[in-house]
């Protein structure tokens, strides 16, 4: 073993119920329309919409890819299982929402640290068997995969859906390869991984407006928020075939909007919404 463990991400700290600490989850929900929120975390979200009003675009950019991401695979894999790591409080349409749609048998395990994402979660799931929520740190990987719920519900053997969507850009540091390593080496062949992630696409304009919500997210009470580059993000999917993204596109990262939009365009992605970006990847 060499040094000193890293030092946590603060989205590692469980938040508790604790009016005074924003929560990602609440504060994401609430760009999403959602009303679980309280002051501490609108003084974040007003704070982003001044210095960006369009922020709000990569909420629903993301959330828009998470959306049609698991229709395609429900419709098009055979696979019944579905690992959600930072699944976020419910909102109007939710995996296994939308997988089941497909095949009411398939098995989804949320995973999250946020204790209103927790309590909102076990009470929509009361009634469905195929369907839980269970609490670990998603940037402790074994943690995740070891956890009793998703040993008694999934199979590792057989593929499955691991979806890691708008999670790694709260962890800190150069950790992220070695953690989505772990998660990937734990699948099985056929498996895919659904991810995004806040994104500086190196254009000057954007690079600006990222490091603006970046400022805020980092050093506000949030404490974590990066957006990375390309190759950031392509070091967090290591040995996997990325999907084609759209019908001409050639595999490789796309801004979450160009993910199989749902028709043609009919007004321009917005700035803010170049600063999101998805893929769906299967593992050889
Ligand atoms: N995946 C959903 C989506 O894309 O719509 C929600 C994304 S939301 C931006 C990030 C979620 O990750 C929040 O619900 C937050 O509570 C959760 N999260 C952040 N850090 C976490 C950690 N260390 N362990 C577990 N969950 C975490």
């Amino acid at each position: 073993m060499s040094g000193a463990p890293p030092t946590p991400s603060p989205s590692q700290a469980p938040v508790g119920v604790d009016p005074t600490r924003p929560s990602i989850a609440r504060i994401y929900d609430g760009f999403l329309g959602g009303k679980d929120h309280y002051e501490v975390d609108r003084a974040v979200m007003r704070k982003i919409s001044e210095a960006v009003p369009e922020a709000v675009d990569i909420a629903k950019g993301n959330r828009g890819f998470l959306n049609r991401a698991c229709r395609f695979l429900a419709a098009q894999s055979k696979i019944e299982q579905y690992l959600d790591c930072g699944s976020g409080l419910p909102t109007a349409e939710n995996t296994h929402q939308i997988v089941q749609r497909s095949n009411p048998d398939a098995r989804v395990i949320y995973m999250d640290n946020d204790p209103v994402v927790l309590a909102h979660g076990r009470a929509l799931l009361e009634e469905n068997e195929n369907v839980h929520m269970a609490e670990a740190d998603i940037f402790n990987p074994p943690a995740v995969l070891q956890h009793e719920i998703v040993r008694k519900h999934l199979d590792f053997t057989e593929p499955m859906v691991l979806l890691h969507v708008g999670t790694l850009h709260h962890f800190e540091g150069d950790g992220g390869p070695a953690v989505m390593q772990e998660y990937i080496d734990a699948l099985a062949p056929g498996s895919y991984v659904v991810f995004s992630h806040f994104y500086d696409p190196q254009v000057p304009e954007l690079t600006a407006l990222a490091k603006k919500i970046e400022n805020i997210l980092v050093h506000g009470p949030m404490g974590a928020g990066r957006f990375r580059t390309e190759d950031e993000i392509l070091a967090m999917l290591p040995g996997l075939d990325i999907v084609k993204p759209n019908a001409t596109t050639e595999p490789g990262l796309v801004v979450c909007d160009e993910w199989w939009p749902d028709g043609p365009r009919l007004t321009p992605i917005s700035t803010a919404g170049h600063c999101i970006a998805g893929i769906v990847a299967r593992k050889p």
